[in-house]
């Protein structure tokens, strides 16, 4: 836990972060950032104590995850803890085999010399005092659909929310460019309102990929299921400088299930795709086939 002093110093830097948490409203010079802009929130009593754990997989210092605190931070109190380097592709890991340090950055952000897993695991087990409402995770500079969730350490953020047993939505920008990360704020902003008005009522993990588009270009929000992907791109082999190979994993592969329904699909038609994820593995209906053949 935080101890009351460390508490109260974090309170006031997101209060001067996020001013409009303030009782007086005031902004502050100094704050790096503006307030969300947008409408106020509606019932805004019941919004205004929303508490929203972020966190992301490309480091507490990535854009979008700046972009994420500023366009939830007018409807609830934010909470940043996060890996200290990118650690994209990190997938559902938990650092087991040495200690773990949380550090403060000059903007309030806290972070962890760990892996996306481990900051939500070590925010929601024992340096919060509270249980977050929401947890959001993101905005990731680039896509995380199909098979993509497995590898994906912005989804794996989202997944331990979800299986400590809070609302979890990860958040993906799909593009090269990465310009309109504020598209994707202002999904994940209207998604956390929609589950402080109307709660899903069971136990939900969302992944949502976002078009790299204006608010205004988006062609609307399809839920939908993941697709495929060809198998990867192979490893690529160089050489150090000292002579020696090396190899880069390769690029995912090309979209290969990617039919009506999917999530490759509704982002080709310019949609924001919202899927519902689960975590058991089982092939369920392989159960007889397997039972068969162990007993042979
Ligand atoms: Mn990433």
């Amino acid at each position: 836990m935080l101890d009351p002093r460390e508490a109260a110093a974090w309170s006031l830097t997101l209060v001067r972060l996020y001013p409009r948490l303030s009782a007086d409203d005031s902004p502050l010079d100094d704050s790096p950032f503006e307030p969300a802009a947008g409408p106020e929130a509606p019932h805004g009593i019941i919004l205004s104590r929303m508490r929203i754990l972020l966190s992301n997989d490309d480091g507490y210092f990535a854009p979008g995850l700046a972009a994420l605190a500023e366009g939830l931070g007018s409807i609830g109190e934010i909470t940043v803890v996060a890996p200290e380097r990118d650690r994209s592709g990190a997938s559902n890991s938990l650092t087991l085999d040495r200690p773990l340090m949380l550090s403060r950055a000059p903007n309030g952000f806290r972070y962890v010399n760990g892996t996306p897993t481990d900051c939500v695991h070590m925010a929601v087990t024992g340096l919060l005092d509270f249980e977050p409402d929401v947890i959001v995770s993101g905005i990731n500079s680039g896509s995380n659909m199909g098979d993509d969730t497995l590898y994906s350490g912005t989804v794996a953020a989202a997944t331990e929310g979800y299986l400590l047993g809070i609302p979890s939505i990860a958040v993906s920008l799909v593009g090269q460019e990465f310009r309109h990360f504020a598209t994707a704020a202002r999904i994940a902003r209207d998604l956390v309102e929609r589950l402080a008005r109307a709660p899903f009522g069971a136990p939900v993990l969302l992944n949502v990929n976002v078009p790299d588009v204006p608010y205004e270009a988006l062609r609307g929000v399809e839920v939908t299921r993941l697709g495929r992907r060809h198998k990867a791109q192979p490893v690529v082999a160089g050489k150090n400088p000292r002579g020696e190979t090396v190899y880069w994993v390769g690029a995912a592969g090309p979209a290969r299930e990617a039919g009506p329904g999917t999530d490759f699909h509704a982002l080709e038609r310019g949609a924001v795709s919202v899927t519902p994820l689960q975590v058991d593995l089982t092939h369920a209906s392989q159960i007889p086939l397997v039972s068969g053949w162990i007993s042979q």
